[in-house]
């Protein structure tokens, strides 16, 4: 099509728009509060850190699923969905640990842009890269979940048998094991998974959602 056909086409919809439905021609573009007025939610990164079997996950779907309930639309960032896709060509070097994370954000960046409550359960044990996620993001966009396990419990839950791997050598660089985790110094939420349920710790996440104005 010619720019004078898609001239005329245009020219045809703004004049049939006009007749009919009112529906008028409109240069401009969907803005993030048009995309979250139709959400009826605003966009969100919760972002979870902490040990290996700590909870994260199962805390993050349970969230979901709460918010599904209720007609909230909620996405789950996870190992599965990014290490197997987006970020299959990272390993878990230093440089790669740091890109993953920095890949991470930027996806949870554009959900959240996009409207999404966006749950985001990563290790993400050191302290610079969630807190450059943070200024990427701003404060009120990143809300950071300690999700704090004893290492202890962790390793008894030991849910994917990692830490037996990681014991037996088998796993190098494996946090809380071989490798460092830097606990958050002022997170939004800190959750201790040893004394709640998994249901308590969802409805931790869901209070703190509402008392941020992210649901209502
Ligand atoms: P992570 O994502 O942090 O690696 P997972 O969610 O995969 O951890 O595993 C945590 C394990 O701990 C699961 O088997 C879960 O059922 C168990 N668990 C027991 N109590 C809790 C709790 N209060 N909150 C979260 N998980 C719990």
């Amino acid at each position: 099509m010619t720019s004078q056909e898609r001239g005329s086409v245009r020219g045809l919809l703004l004049a049939k728009g006009d007749e009919d439905n009112n529906i008028v021609w409109h240069e401009g573009h969907v803005d993030r509060s048009r995309r979250e007025a139709l959400l009826d939610q605003k966009g969100v990164v919760i972002w979870f850190t902490g040990l290996s079997g700590s909870g994260k996950s199962t805390i993050a779907f349970t969230v979901e699923h709460a918010l599904a309930a209720r007609s909230r639309l909620a996405y789950v960032l996870d190992g599965d969905n990014i290490r197997h896709g987006l970020n299959a060509d990272l390993g878990f070097t230093a440089g790669d640990r740091e890109e993953n994370i920095r890949r991470i954000g930027e996806v949870a960046r554009l959900f959240a842009d996009a409207g999404f409550i966006t749950l985001s359960s990563f290790v993400s044990p050191y302290k610079a890269d969630r807190d450059n996620i943070r200024a990427l993001l701003g404060s009120g966009d990143f809300l950071e979940v300690f999700v704090n396990t004893p290492l202890e419990l962790c390793e008894q839950r030991d849910p994917k048998g990692l830490y037996k791997k990681a014991r037996a050598g088998q796993i190098p660089n494996f946090t809380g094991v071989s490798d460092r985790y830097e606990a958050p110094v002022d997170p939004e939420l800190e959750i201790h998974t040893a004394d709640c349920t998994v249901a308590q710790a969802a409805q931790q996440v869901l209070d703190l959602l509402a008392s941020r104005g992210k649901i209502w």
